[in-house]
């Protein structure tokens, strides 16, 4: 089998979250065998687009898809310049996870069962809350109504105010009990009913991370997730040493090599690499191989594109070391409708294992007809 051509279909979404726009690109193989292969990436298109138009076809184009590793060396030494970052390392994920898409839908198997099968009968999940009610405000209401759906676990961000406050770089007292509030009256109204992640976006400098992380302790935090910025693994684990919460790291490292020293310095008790950015399911399993030989668990990130979500459920099925894997559930109810051919979401708390063959799923017919979509086709000259 070869690829005769790579399509890069950009859905502008006209969202800005955090620090800019979030378009989801999906990237499209085909072969001369007819079957296709599926993947994603964000947030920057145009960035990611440039990248595999330049760096990426030309070692693929005309190669056989289904020696998905050898593929993914000669991506990665194109984009040698870059080690382990940026664009480069997303574009390879957009193809790696097409690439597995391809050889499950030659294999006639979903990928789950080409990474190794099913570890588990369904798939546990907790809801990250980029959601309509906002846990600010109504963190009661919104704790009910998920566990109302047999959803036990959330991640809130209540500090991110605060920290747009200072910068990051300082907290006062009045401003801790703000950032703990939410967390505090999901315990009042539910006691243990609920966990709560805690996320911080990296925006907090040490010795605020350190008082918050120790103020929160007595609320017991299912976890502490990005209070610094990742640069700085050193640092990190001096926060690790100061809490006996356990840290959540971290969506923003790539490969196995950005995950080593973080697994060698042992400041994370959780594992979050994200299959869309890390290096795609051939690197996420690697990162989550390496975890288990420090006995970590991994909760995937899953907080981008429908066809993440079901390569982020396929990767959940089958990793022995699963924590939890995030889902949103304003992504699953209402931003992903109508963009594939199917949906996935939790029934009492967990997904169903996700189907096949490959990942499962098409874009639905009509996608590229939506406002937003910009279709490119690179193919064999
Ligand atoms: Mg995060």
């Amino acid at each position: 089998m070869k690829i005769t051509a790579i399509e890069l279909i950009e859905y502008q979404r006209g969202l800005t979250v955090h620090a800019g726009a979030i378009d989801w690109l999906w990237v499209r193989l085909q072969t001369d065998e007819g079957l296709t292969g599926l993947g994603e990436t964000y947030p920057l298109a145009s960035a990611e687009k440039a990248v595999l138009r330049r760096a990426l076809a030309p070692v693929l184009l005309g190669r056989d898809p289904l020696q998905i590793d050898l593929r993914w060396a000669e991506m990665f030494r194109s984009i040698s310049y870059s080690g382990w970052a940026g664009a480069e390392i997303r574009a390879i994920s957009a193809i790696d996870m097409a690439l597995w898409d391809l050889a499950g839908k030659a294999a006639g198997m979903p990928v789950y069962q080409l990474l190794g099968g099913a570890s588990r009968a369904s798939i546990p999940v907790y809801n990250t809350c980029y959601d309509r009610v906002d846990f600010l405000t109504e963190p009661e209401r919104l704790a009910g109504e998920l566990l109302e759906a047999g959803i036990a676990a959330m991640k809130i961000w209540p500090f991110d105010p605060v920290a747009a406050e200072s910068g990051g770089q300082f907290i006062t007292s009045e401003q801790m009990s703000r950032g703990i509030e939410p967390l505090e009256r999901i315990r009042r109204a539910f006691g243990d009913r609920m966990d709560v992640a805690m996320e911080f976006h990296g925006y907090w400098n040490l010795p605020c991370a350190v008082r918050i992380a120790q103020a929160l302790e007595e609320y017991r935090p299912m976890w502490l997730e990005e209070m610094l910025p990742q640069d700085n693994l050193a640092a990190y684990r001096e926060l690790a040493a100061s809490t006996s919460l356990p840290l959540c790291l971290s969506e923003r490292l790539m490969t196995r090599w950005g995950f080593r020293e973080l697994l060698d310095n042992g400041a994370a008790r959780i594992i979050m690499p994200d299959i869309a950015w890390c290096g795609g399911l051939s690197e996420a399993r690697k990162i989550a191989a390496m975890a288990e030989t420090w006995y970590l668990p991994v909760a995937p990130h899953n907080c981008g594109g429908p066809v993440l979500h079901f390569a982020s459920a396929h990767l959940a099925a089958n990793l022995p070391n699963l924590y939890l894997l995030e889902t949103v559930r304003r992504h699953y109810l209402e931003e992903y409708e109508g963009l594939l051919t199917a949906s996935l979401v939790p029934i009492q708390g967990r997904l169903p294992l996700p189907p096949g063959p490959g990942l499962g799923v098409e874009l639905a017919p009509g996608v590229l007809e939506r406002p937003g979509v910009i279709l490119e086709r690179i193919a064999i000259a």
